[in-house]
C-alpha cells in the first residue's frame, strides 16, 4: 500500500465502504460532498491490493472483479430501476485498479448513452445522505444474493 493513494485511503477508513472483501471493494462516487448534484449510482469496484493495471492483477482478483460486477449490476438495476449498467475500465487517474459501474436511468437519451451517461441534465441526482441511503439498498441486495448462478 502507497500512502499517497487515495483509493487505499479510503479503502483503510471511510464510511463510503458499501462493500468489501479481502480482494474487492466497492462504494460510490461522490464528486460533491456538500451538494446535492451527485450522480446517483455511480459506483467503483476496486482491487484491495494496490495494483496499477488489469495485467498486475492476479487472475483470483479479476474473477472476484467479474463475480462482483454481476452481483452488483444487478443490485443496482433492483434498487435503482436502472435500464442498463455500464463498467468502465480506464485507470488514468489514479494508479489503482478500479472500474466505474455507473447506472442508465430508462429515459437517458440515446445522445447520452455510454461514457457520458453522467452528465444527463435530467438524472437523478442526490447529496451525500441520499447516497448513503442508497449505499445502504444496495448493500441490503448484495448481502440477500445467493453467491451461485441462478
Ligand atoms: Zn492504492
Amino acid at each position: 500500500m502507497e500512502n499517497t493513494c487515495i483509493i487505499c485511503a479510503k479503502q483503510a477508513n471511510s464510511p463510503d465502504i458499501v462493500w468489501q472483501d479481502e480482494l474487492v471493494s466497492i462504494s460510490h462516487m461522490v464528486r460533491h460532498p456538500d451538494g446535492t448534484d451527485n450522480y446517483l449510482g455511480y459506483y467503483m469496484l476496486e482491487t484491495r491490493r494496490h495494483v496499477k493495471g488489469m495485467y498486475d492483477a492476479t487472475e483470483e482478483e479479476m474473477a472476484a472483479v467479474g463475480v462482483m460486477l454481476r452481483r452488483l449490476s444487478r443490485a443496482m438495476k433492483q434498487v435503482l430501476g436502472a435500464a442498463h449498467v455500464y463498467a468502465f475500465f480506464i485507470g488514468e487517474g489514479v494508479d489503482h485498479l478500479h472500474a466505474h459501474v455507473v447506472a442508465r436511468y430508462p429515459d437517458t437519451p440515446r445522445a447520452y448513452w455510454g461514457p457520458a451517461v453522467d452528465e444527463w441534465p435530467e438524472a437523478p441526482r442526490g447529496s451525500l445522505k441520499d447516497i448513503r441511503k442508497l449505499d445502504a439498498d444496495i448493500r441490503n441486495v448484495l448481502l440477500e444474493q445467493p453467491r451461485d448462478l441462478d
